[in-house]
């Protein structure tokens, strides 16, 4: 059990050689909060039937008029 957690340890480490901790740390906390932005719009603007991105209302959305998102 113990190897295993050092194995993933060290694989861990060398994924992330690259980065300091705190490069990578900042660059996911950034990725997740962007996340979070997205899925909560989109969780939204979904609930009133419209397109999250640029707002448009699924109902008024036409073969005339198709939204690209
Ligand atoms: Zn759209």
């Amino acid at each position: 059990m113990k190897n295993d957690i050092e194995r993933v340890a060290q694989l861990f480490k060398e994924q992330t050689n690259s980065l300091s901790h705190n490069e990578s740390m900042v660059h996911y906390e950034q990725q997740r909060e962007q996340y979070d932005k997205e899925y909560l719009a989109f969780i939204e603007y979904y609930s009133r039937d419209e397109c999250y991105l640029c707002g448009k209302s699924f109902k008024s959305i036409s073969k005339l008029k198709p939204c690209l998102h």
